[in-house]
């Protein structure tokens, strides 16, 4: 596996988790390697009558606590190493959750932006043509990621129920709530995030208002915002692809949250309100509390890491904070809380939607919401416990609580299936 490869700097977290355990060498072996990992070329009819491909792939990274779970991600820069390490980061949220769900993920090298409607159907509905002898409700379930919605969620389920003959809506989670979506689950990353922020307030000893910087602006990135503001908390810088707008008496979020509405980039806001522009590059250095990075990975590097000046990270993206940027960050004694803890609200939420779709009975918003708070306090409890005890980093102790978890869950399917499953 090449150094720079983004698994090979996931697979660093989990070397340093397996050192605060006991586990057989085995396991780790197993955990370093996806399962399976297929790739398609997908052909599809453009608008204008030519035919046009784009490379697709799904993980199945380890599916030893339950079927395969992650999202499709639809973006230009999409590789199969990022897909991999993608399903690998799902495997420890799931675990870290508790989920009963191994990890998987998919994604089409594409820019939907550049696609009409009816382009991004016919393209999703390829994908799911392509990978339908892979997914199943107990086999590999897929969900949205960057730059896929409920809307794509909805087309794939109606091309997966054409394929096999009849409705499967627990095939796929994210789905528009006519087609057997949860309620909850539109901002369920980011009020994940949210509940657990506000549990371990009292321990990370944070302000009542904090102003907040948010690196991207799309599902995580906008409902944070939103759920931050209405408790008072300041956003003082906000990202999307084409800039950044900041301003230290707060920006008018239900503006920037418009101009998205609209089609538009956070930008457009500049000059309004006080909004004034930012390169995008500077909002992770923004004077601010907390930090909120809900666009890509690497975003915080070696290069900008010093440059951060929050005492806190929530990890909304996946994959965000480098490990030499992690280490920076740690010596600056800011606290991380690591993605696979983080953003597990939306994986949850999805549980529930899967749950809901096989019980056929389907729960009120207030319910998905009790259940969701009290699955991330009591996690990140667990995990804020491990960290103190072992004097380790949340991120290390995220891992270490998840690998328990898997390694009991490999042990028990016994030695014989560790290379064969
Ligand atoms: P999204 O497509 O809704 O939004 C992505 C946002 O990132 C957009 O605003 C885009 O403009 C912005 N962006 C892209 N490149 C950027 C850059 N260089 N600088 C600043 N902003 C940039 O995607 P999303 O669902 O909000 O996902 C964001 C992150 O959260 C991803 O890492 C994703 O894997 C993670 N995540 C999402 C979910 C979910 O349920 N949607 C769950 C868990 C994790």
């Amino acid at each position: 596996m090449p150094e720079d490869s983004l698994l090979h700097h996931a697979l660093v977290r989990l070397d340093e988790a397996a050192t605060h355990l006991s586990i057989d060498p085995d396991v780790i072996e197993k955990l370093k390697y996806a399962r399976e990992t297929t790739k398609v070329r997908l052909m599809i009819r453009m608008d204008d009558g030519s035919r046009k491909s784009f490379l697709a792939w799904r993980c199945r990274y380890d599916d030893t606590r339950g079927p395969t779970k992650g999202g499709i991600r639809f973006h230009p820069d999409a590789t199969a190493d990022e897909v991999e390490t993608l399903a690998f980061w799902m495997t420890f949220k799931c675990a870290v959750m508790n989920l009963p769900y191994g990890g998987g993920k998919g994604a089409v090298q594409v820019d939907p932006r550049k696609l009409s409607k009816a382009e991004v159907e016919r393209l999703s509905r390829a994908y799911i043509q392509a990978f339908a002898r892979i997914l199943g409700p107990d086999r590999d379930i897929p969900a949205p990621d960057v730059y896929t919605n409920s809307m794509i969620m909805g087309w794939m389920a109606d091309e997966y129920a054409q394929i096999v003959g009849q409705a499967e809506p627990a095939v796929i989670t994210g789905k528009p709530i006519a087609l057997g979506g949860s309620l909850g689950r539109g901002d369920a990353t980011a009020r994940g995030g949210y509940y657990l922020v506000r549990h371990l307030a009292g321990d990370l000893g944070l302000a009542s208002t904090m102003r907040v910087a948010i690196q991207g602006f799309g599902n995580a990135g906008q409902h944070i915002a939103r759920l931050l503001a209405a408790d008072g908390h300041k956003i003082v810088a906000v990202s999307d692809s084409e800039g950044a707008v900041a301003s230290p008496a707060g920006l008018h979020v239900d503006m920037l949250l418009q101009a998205k509405e609209a089609g538009r980039s956070v930008t457009s806001t500049v000059g309004q309100g006080g909004h004034e522009l930012l390169s995008a590059r500077d909002l992770v250095g923004v004077d601010c509390d907390l930090l909120v990075p809900a666009a890509l990975e690497n975003m915080v590097d070696a290069a900008n890491a010093a440059t951060v000046k929050a005492k806190l990270v929530l990890e909304l993206a996946n994959g965000p904070v480098t490990p030499e940027a992690d280490r920076i960050l740690a010596d600056k004694g800011v606290i991380i809380l690591p993605d696979i803890l983080a953003n597990a609200g939306g994986v949850t939420v999805s549980y529930f939607e899967w749950v809901q779709n096989r019980q056929g009975f389907y729960w009120a918003v207030e319910e998905i919401h009790d259940r969701l708070r009290a699955i991330m306090e009591r996690e990140g409890r667990a995990i804020w416990n491990v960290s103190r005890d072992k004097g380790v980093t949340m991120r290390t102790a995220a891992y270490v609580h998840a690998l328990g978890r898997l390694a009991e869950a490999i042990e028990a399917h016994g030695t014989q299936s560790f290379f064969t499953s």
